[in-house]
């Protein structure tokens, strides 16, 4: 005669809450039930190492099968199994009770996503069905087979009942509205999710022959570092994350104390320069995925790269807010900054080539994770790269260095100059304060051809910052170092480099004035100035100050994104054209004075329709003369 109970927990209301609030996530039930079997099997096996218990020649694994014509999936494993009386307390008592904590702790969280929904064990199975039957024998001697069954309302029923083999097997009759469950590919693929790493093979559908099981029961990330091949890494990469390009290089975490934390950071090669590409860090716990991208446990801009970390110490149970503020966690997000930056430094110090071959992969991530996180910024501040005019990667005080070797003897500009002279140099700053070095960046090598050709010229270098960060970067910077280092857009400003020498005030008046008259904008700033490059008529400058916050407003979306208003035309007194400018009459100056303007905005950007017409017809009409 089968027993019958009340569960005593009023659990009449649970299901429909419970179902409201994990609709979204009600996937995990599987990892649940599965987590459940696996442990099952440990214990076991525990059990027989201390000689407890008596071993039998069978492989230890889950069985998960669909039976579509019966509604029913179920997950069968072959390890402690249940005593009547152990159903009665673990499943009865403990399953119910333990998913009335868990909703109760979800409440005080005020309904927040709890981050693994560990708790909830065995009872989320009735997110997805009507009714559960336990079968289970327990591994103790003469134990008998038990029956459990329970549509997870209010009432059970638990009977003796004939079972061959030692361990549990979970048969789930999937709810109507849940038919999914019954599909194999739906299946496979919460296994191949959540299991992935579980230390027991998992089969589905066992057939008997050629049967692979769906998980990799010994993941590398376990192994000790010293014993990993870095084909192994490649392989574990390309298994876990589908991608198909190799890691650019990784970092194996593998700890014990204070904290246990183990698991691999891959840096992967980008694919496109100006977007952030989210990567995928998995947080598994035990070899239970937990989550993707907990930015509560990995600060954000880490979750750029690729990886899996498994950390049995994060509370999983408490909602994603107390995770940010548990001291743990902290402690734990800290190691893994640190180890992401010693990775970083220690491969600039021992192998720059390389660092230098990855920098333009991973460069978006430094520079983001500086932005966010002052501590991170002073660990990697002095391997930061930048590429120069000639292609060549340096830091900026080896940008520095290298530039004023060149302007003071013919240095040899590759020559590094030792951390311990820019120590100094920083002493003596202090000491007085002077100026700011002025480094010059280009943010878009073919708009600014014109700019970098006259810097050529001129002897004088830039950096190259052309990616989305870089102007926010580029702020922090000036903001961090304070008084050490002026960026300026190489079209911002004539550097003093450029110009050969002073020219005459009052002609350069003469000239401008001349140059004003005649020009049809009336608005723009006129100036001249004696260049190096002489075959260059005039030149666009915009103040960086005006150009930076134009940049801010366009990037939120502000009004007084225009920042042309700081807009200055700064004519070429060396240029052929303008020396003869002032000895031409008025409708050639004023022909020459609207074509030279239109050159320059051309290089700098758009012109308006109308002046993009009026530079058309003035071209058609010298090319007219020309052929005349
Ligand atoms: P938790 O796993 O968090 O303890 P569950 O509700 O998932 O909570 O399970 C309650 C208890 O039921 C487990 O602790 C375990 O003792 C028992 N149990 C569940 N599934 C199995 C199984 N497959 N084999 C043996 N015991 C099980």
């Amino acid at each position: 005669m089968a027993k019958q109970g009340n569960i005593r927990i009023s659990s009449e209301n649970m299901m429909p809450i419970i179902k409201k609030w994990l609709y979204s996530d009600k996937d995990i039930f599987l990892r649940e039930i599965v987590a459940n079997a696996v442990d099952a099997i440990t214990k076991f096996k525990k059990l027989t190492d201390l000689g407890e218990a008596a071993a039998d020649d069978k492989e230890y694994c889950v069985k998960v099968a669909i039976d579509k014509d019966a509604g029913t999936l179920t997950v069968e494993d072959n390890g402690i199994g249940m005593t009547e009386d152990e159903v009665e307390k673990y499943i009865t008592q403990i399953a119910f009770s333990g998913a009335a904590d868990f909703l109760e702790k979800y409440e005080k969280a005020g309904g927040e996503g709890i981050i693994g929904h560990f708790g909830l064990g065995f009872y989320s199975a009735y997110m997805v069905s009507e009714n559960i039957e336990i079968f289970t024998k327990s591994y103790r001697e003469g134990a008998a087979g038990v029956h459990w069954e329970s549509d997870g309302e209010s009432t059970y029923t638990i009977e003796e009942c004939d079972k061959a083999d030692r361990g549990t097997r979970i048969v789930m009759h999937i709810a109507k509205e849940e038919k999914e469950f019954l599909e194999e590919g739906v299946i496979r693929g919460l296994i191949e999710k959540y299991c992935a790493f579980m230390p027991y093979p998992i089969y589905l559908n066992f057939t008997g022959k050629d049967d692979k099981p769906l998980n990799d029961t010994q993941p590398l990330y376990l192994k000790a570092p010293k014993d990993c091949t870095e084909e192994e890494y490649k392989d574990f990469y390309r298994k876990t994350f589908h991608d198909y390009h190799d890691p650019l290089f990784w970092i194996h975490l593998n700890m014990d104390y204070p904290f246990r934390l183990k698991g691999i950071l891959y840096f992967p090669k980008v694919k496109s320069k100006v977007e952030l590409e989210r990567g995928k860090v998995k947080l598994y716990c035990n070899q239970v995925f937990i989550a993707d991208n907990i930015k509560e446990v990995i600060p954000e801009y880490l979750l750029l790269l690729n990886g899996v970390i498994d950390c049995p110490d994060i509370p999983l149970n408490v909602s994603r807010s107390f995770l940010q503020n548990d001291r743990q966690v902290q402690k734990i997000s800290k190691h893994i900054t640190k180890k992401v930056s010693d990775k970083l430094t220690g491969l600039y110090k021992t192998d720059r080539e390389k660092f230098e071959n990855c920098w333009n992969d991973i460069s978006v991530f430094i520079k983001l994770g500086c932005i966010k996180d002052e501590d991170f910024y002073s660990r990697v501040k002095d391997c930061i790269l930048y590429k120069d005019l000639d292609g060549k990667y340096r830091t900026l005080s080896e940008f520095v260095g290298g530039e004023k070797k060149e302007a003071t003897a013919e240095g040899d500009a590759e020559q590094k100059p030792e951390e311990k002279t820019e120590e100094k140099t920083d002493e003596k700053a202090d000491e007085q304060p002077k100026e700011p070095t002025t480094i010059y960046y280009v943010s878009d090598e073919v708009g600014q051809a014109q700019y970098i050709s006259m810097f050529r010229t001129a002897g004088l270098n830039a950096i190259i910052c052309d990616t989305l960060i870089d102007p926010h970067f580029l702020s922090y910077l000036e903001y961090k170092e304070t008084g050490k280092y002026r960026f300026l857009r190489i079209d911002a400003d004539v550097d003093a480099a450029l110009k050969a020498g002073e020219s005459n005030a009052d002609e350069d008046k003469a000239l401008v004035d001349a140059f004003k008259a005649a020009l049809n904008n009336t608005t723009i700033a006129v100036k001249a100035e004696k260049f190096k490059s002489a075959e260059i008529p005039a030149i666009i400058n915009v103040s960086e100050m005006s150009r930076r916050f134009g940049e801010m407003n366009a990037f939120y979306g502000l009004a007084g994104a225009d920042a042309d208003r700081d807009m200055t035309l700064v004519i070429n007194a060396a240029n052929p054209v303008l020396q003869a400018f002032t000895g031409l009459d008025d409708e050639k100056k004023k022909f020459v004075a609207n074509q030279v303007y239109y050159l320059a905005m051309l290089s700098y950007k758009k012109l308006s329709p109308e002046e993009m017409k009026a530079f058309t017809a003035n071209s058609v009409s010298m090319l007219e003369g020309y052929i005349r």
